[in-house]
């Protein structure tokens, strides 16, 4: 009886955050360029209006047997969005940017956010910083103990030179972080896919420094900074109805000779390979490695696909993320920690695995020595 109130309870709880998601979606005006971006992409199918995935994709699929007992819904619900079982507390290095060196560096936030400090460039990548729940309420899915540390005011710069985002999900775009920023820095660009931008002037962005971006597509930054935007293997959204309604993306950073690929999210795919052809090189790719499941094995990787990518990439170092801040997956928090280690010791000058703590300064012109730093936490 109990259980099916708290089922019931969860229920309604879940009704009420996605009507409030779906408000959302809709209600806000899209940008003045979305309909005849999507009007012109090759990647919206014009009858339905969303995106399809280059590759046949399954978003989800059904529960095998054996598992049936593991993935009851009520189970499923109180995993995913009530967080049980979460390590006690995850070490950050908090404050560094203010000791920071005056060289390239990469600041991880923890989970898919990241900064880029290029010469004297700050690129700002799916920013969600400190407390910020990877959902629409704040009490759901919220960050795992210690890797709340970090603050917008004393961990991001006061100048953001390009903000990229990835796609529309709560784990890469919040409203919490990005009204935080527009507020109290100064952003002088920011690219989305396309259909993403309308969120950012919702938050406050003037439209007039948002660009949207399809796959494919080349956009300069200035003589030193350029991007090439390229497929994932994914999907969009932040209610129901609205599913693939707006474009996911991966981007290729030129930075002079350098190249960084932003992953965003992606399941396995044929794509890696195909990016790889286009570059004699990626200098550092910051794949996703966590959150991944047999249930949707074609949207997110798993440890082993993810290094896999780096390969096919031809990346010389390999930033694992999506990992380490939330739980959006049954698996451990270490897990793809672990399992990622695992596999790259058997084959280790494959690649230079990058594993920093979340806040730790990673300077870009010094090999890094990976650390299982994350062993021994409970
Ligand atoms: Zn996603």
């Amino acid at each position: 009886m109990k259980h099916k109130l708290l089922y019931f309870l969860i229920i309604i709880l879940l009704l009420f955050v996605y009507l409030l998601a779906e408000a959302e979606a809709w209600l806000i005006q899209e940008l003045s360029d979305t309909q005849s971006k999507i009007a012109r992409s090759a990647h919206f199918d014009h009858t339905t209006g969303r995106v399809k995935n280059i590759e046949t994709t399954t978003e989800l699929f059904s529960v095998e047997k054996g598992d049936k007992e593991k993935r009851s819904s009520a189970r499923i619900m109180y995993e995913l969005f009530l967080n049980p079982n979460k390590p006690n507390h995850i070490p950050v290095v908090s404050g560094s940017l203010k000791t920071a060196p005056d060289r390239d560096f990469v600041l991880w936030y923890g989970h898919s956010s990241y900064l880029l400090h290029l010469g004297d460039k700050n690129i700002l990548i799916d920013p969600l910083i400190g407390k910020d729940a990877a959902s629409p309420i704040p009490f759901i899915n919220t960050p795992f103990a210690g890797t709340d540390a970090m603050t917008i005011a004393d961990d991001v710069p006061q100048t953001i030179d390009l903000l990229l985002i990835t796609h529309d999900h709560y784990d890469h775009l919040s409203k919490q972080t990005l009204t935080q920023i527009v507020k109290n820095k100064m952003v002088h660009r920011a690219i989305t896919p396309i259909g993403v931008g309308k969120y950012l002037k919702h938050f406050g962005f003037p439209e007039n420094i948002i660009t949207q971006v399809d796959w494919g597509e080349k956009v300069k930054i200035d003589d030193v900074f350029s991007i090439d935007t390229h497929t994932a293997r994914h999907f969009s959204g932040r209610g129901i109805f609205n599913k693939n309604k707006t474009l996911w993306v991966s981007y290729v950073l030129h930075y002079g000779d350098k190249k960084f690929y932003i992953g965003g999210d992606s399941g396995y795919g044929k794509h890696f390979a195909e990016i790889g052809q286009q570059y004699d090189k990626i200098d550092w790719a910051f794949l996703e490695n966590g959150q991944y499941d047999q249930g949707w094995r074609e949207i997110h990787s798993f440890p082993e696909q993810t290094f896999q990518a780096a390969l096919d990439l031809k990346a010389v170092h390999l930033f694992p993320v999506h990992n380490s801040k939330y739980k959006i997956a049954y698996h451990d928090w270490d897990a793809p920690k672990k399992d990622l280690w695992a596999v790259w010791q058997k084959n280790p000058t494959a690649v230079h695995l990058v594993t920093p703590k979340i806040g730790e300064i990673v300077l870009l012109d010094e090999t890094y020595q990976s650390v299982a730093w994350w062993e021994n936490i409970q």
